[in-house]
């Protein structure tokens, strides 16, 4: 039986280890990019929509602040643990150095079941929340996002709360906001847009013609539902998706605008019509060209890794795959495209809304998607250069590039 520690606090702690070893980094810095800087645990009451008042506990982690304020998103979701996000949150400052964000690490959650709420509950629950952390977020201190199971309402509500506490309009508070209430063009595209623009770069390394490519996403959410679509126009031919409630494979390729609609009047993908019924985990072992894990943590492990077939992994989900997967699957020859690098691309264009509603004027999708671009390959290219000259995954390339970077500001900061 594997003894393989799941615990993603400690697999961030890890991946900081390993890279550092790498660089020699400080172990004063390796001890401060350790732990997150500042972490808050609240509780609050939400009156339901029976009458009764429910409480419900939040966590806002800040990591690190060197380069910039602490950025990014709140997850809603029964399973969220402080261990979780702290994690979540290192990985964030990690992910905004590999693209070269000024920004550092944060990350929430609130311990709820968004399939369980209304809007009415949602709306009170995402407003108790901001007003409990109220007083360490901020355009300039920290700026939440959407993260598992939120989604531009909910950040217009957050948005709107923090807005009547300060008294006038703090747009810049939050992003990944309706565009009408300062929200950038492409952000709700941004995660799956990067994500698809470094398969581009890493399938050019292989040799591996996107056209007529297999791809499986595990994952049909904000970044899985989008990747479909835009690997589809890219030519590739996705076999497989998956929600919380299942898997459903088609050799032949699936319709995507039938399991759109499919998914919006059930609420599943699961039972589309033409597409056989499979398991999470067997949709993780196809035998495609691309994988692209766009769920949760944990899901490629020592356990099912050596059955992997795919020639690139892609994280759009942060943290699915553990360490001892990432060796096996390093010593399959197989490509992982770390989260820190393959899902920057959300973080990316918040910067960009960020950056909009700080200056007041708003680019063209265009413009947004052609600076994301720019972002993306640059990134992809020192990850690629830093895993050749360090002989390393791509993982701890891109924890080499970002920690160097941290690092830096640091030690010119004088912490250490
Ligand atoms: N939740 C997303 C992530 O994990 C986006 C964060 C943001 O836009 O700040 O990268």
């Amino acid at each position: 039986m594997s003894t393989e520690n799941l615990n993603p606090f400690e697999i961030v702690q890890q991946q900081i280890c390993t890279a550092g070893q790498c660089l020699a980094l400080d172990p004063a810095i390796e001890e401060i990019l350790k732990e997150p800087k500042r972490v808050l645990m609240v509780t609050f009451s939400v009156k339901m929509d029976d009458g009764t008042a429910k409480v419900f506990k939040g966590i806002r982690s800040q990591h690190n602040d060197a380069i910039g304020p602490c950025k990014g998103g709140v997850r809603f979701h029964p399973d969220v643990t402080l261990d979780e996000v702290k994690a979540l949150s290192m990985w964030m400052t990690f992910k905004c150095g590999v693209v070269g964000l000024p920004y550092g690490g944060g990350k929430g959650g609130v311990i709820c079941n968004p399939k369980e709420l209304s809007q009415g509950e949602l709306e009170r629950i995402s407003r108790a929340y901001i007003e409990a952390i109220a007083s360490i977020i901020g355009p300039d201190k920290d700026i939440p996002a959407p993260d598992v199971y939120t989604n531009s309402q909910i950040m217009a509500w957050m948005m709107d709360t923090f807005s009547r506490l300060k008294g006038s309009n703090q747009f810049g508070v939050v992003t990944g906001k309706p565009i009408i209430v300062g929200g950038s063009l492409g952000r709700n595209e941004a995660t799956a847009q990067g994500c698809v623009f470094v398969i581009t770069k890493a399938a050019e390394k292989l040799g591996l013609p996107l056209e007529g490519a297999t791809v499986a996403i595990q994952g049909y959410g904000n970044a899985g539902s989008v990747a479909a679509v835009l690997l589809n126009k890219m030519g590739c031919n996705v076999v497989a998706v998956s929600d919380s409630c299942g898997a459903i494979y088609n050799p032949a390729g699936i319709e995507l605008e039938v399991l759109y609609q499919h998914k919006r009047d059930s609420g599943s993908c699961i039972n589309l019509p033409g597409c056989e019924r499979i398991s999470n985990e067997e949709l993780l072992e196809l035998p495609v060209d691309i994988l692209v894990p766009a769920a949760l943590e944990n899901q490629i492990t020592a356990k099912n890794a050596e059955q992997i077939k795919a020639k690139i992994v892609a994280e759009a989900a942060n943290g699915p795959t553990t360490p001892e997967a990432d060796r096996i699957l390093f010593a399959k020859g197989i490509t992982v495209i770390p989260d820190i690098l393959a899902n920057a691309g959300g973080v990316t264009v918040s910067y960009f809304e960020w950056v909009q509603n700080l200056m007041n004027y708003y680019w063209s999708e265009q413009e947004v998607n052609d600076k994301l671009q720019t972002i993306m390959y640059n990134a992809f290219d020192n990850v690629y250069a830093a895993s050749q000259q360090h002989q390393v995954d791509l993982r701890t390339a891109a924890f080499i590039v970002s920690i160097n970077r941290v690092a830096e500001a640091i030690k010119v900061r004088g912490h250490v």
